[in-house]
């Protein structure tokens, strides 16, 4: 096996808007726990490896799915131990190629409890209101000002955004639910984490101090709090059930590179309003 994993997109724009430059393609191991980073065209792909199977948490494109088969190659495992394929949370710059792997592969798609009434068109989603969404613009040319290929307009759009209906053609698994076991994958745990999205989810490793925290933390500007709220009181819980738990001391954000050290969540900063 090679020492590094297949490299990831570098854009220009995203090394020069970001301080902490673009995410990097990295295997990261400690205390039984294995994650492997593979940076999307617009949100990191994680993937979980398990003793015998692997999940993935967030496909932002159908472009990505080339490279995440590339990253499961690197690992050894063929594409078929990819057990399911999860969105944080259904916004499209990490839902639009998550319908595509799992098809590539044979996977499941896996969806939180929230995420799975939505999909049903039990339970509407909501947005960050109007004026905060302004402050996503600038994050974007900050990732490197990625357009869609064509395949996230032609199907891509229908999950992730206000008017998608999130209707997965992939083989709906078993709703991920916070406090049961994740079987095959010993130690994850699964959160609910709304405030960023109402149907956020994150993967806690209590035992390896790692945090698959989704939209929730971001790193574009060396570890953030996401300011993007769909509900303050709700990210405000989140978050303070974030920083109380055991053992975090690898959190992978959604965007932007892995953040690293002890207690690694107390030392992420609050934006100030006019910040992006
Ligand atoms: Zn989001």
């Amino acid at each position: 096996m090679a020492t590094s994993p297949p490299p990831a997109p570098r854009p220009l724009l995203a090394r020069l808007l970001t301080p902490v430059g673009p995410p990097e393609a990295r295997l990261h191991e400690r205390d039984g726990a294995a994650v492997l980073a593979v940076p999307g065209r617009y949100s990191v792909t994680y993937l979980v490896i398990g003793p015998e199977r692997v999940a993935a948490v967030d496909v932002g494109s159908s472009a990505d799915v080339p490279r995440v088969l590339e990253a499961l190659a690197w690992l050894g495992r063929p594409a078929s131990s990819l057990a399911w394929v999860t969105p944080s949370h259904l916004h499209f710059d990490h839902a639009m190629g998550v319908d595509a792997l799992a098809r590539a592969t044979g996977a499941e798609v896996r969806l939180g409890r929230v995420a799975l009434e939505a999909s049903q068109g039990r339970r509407r989603l909501r947005w960050p209101p109007g004026l905060p969404l302004i402050r996503m613009i600038p994050t974007w040319p900050m990732q490197g000002m990625p357009f869609l290929p064509l395949a996230d307009w032609r199907e891509g759009l229908d999950f992730g955004v206000p008017w998608g209906k999130n209707r997965f053609r992939a083989r709906l698994g078993a709703p991920l639910l916070e406090g049961e076991p994740l079987a095959g994958f010993p130690g994850w745990e699964v959160l609910e984490t709304p405030g960023h999205a109402d149907d956020a989810l994150a993967l806690h490793h209590a035992g390896a101090g790692f945090l698959i925290a989704g939209d929730t933390v971001r790193n574009f500007l060396g570890g953030e709090w996401n300011p993007l709220r769909c509900d303050a009181r709700d990210f405000a819980r989140t978050k303070a059930r974030l920083l109380a738990l055991g053992r975090v001391e690898t959190a992978f954000p959604a965007h932007g590179p892995v953040l690293e050290g002890e207690r690694v969540l107390a030392r992420l900063n609050d934006l100030p309003w006019w910040c992006p």
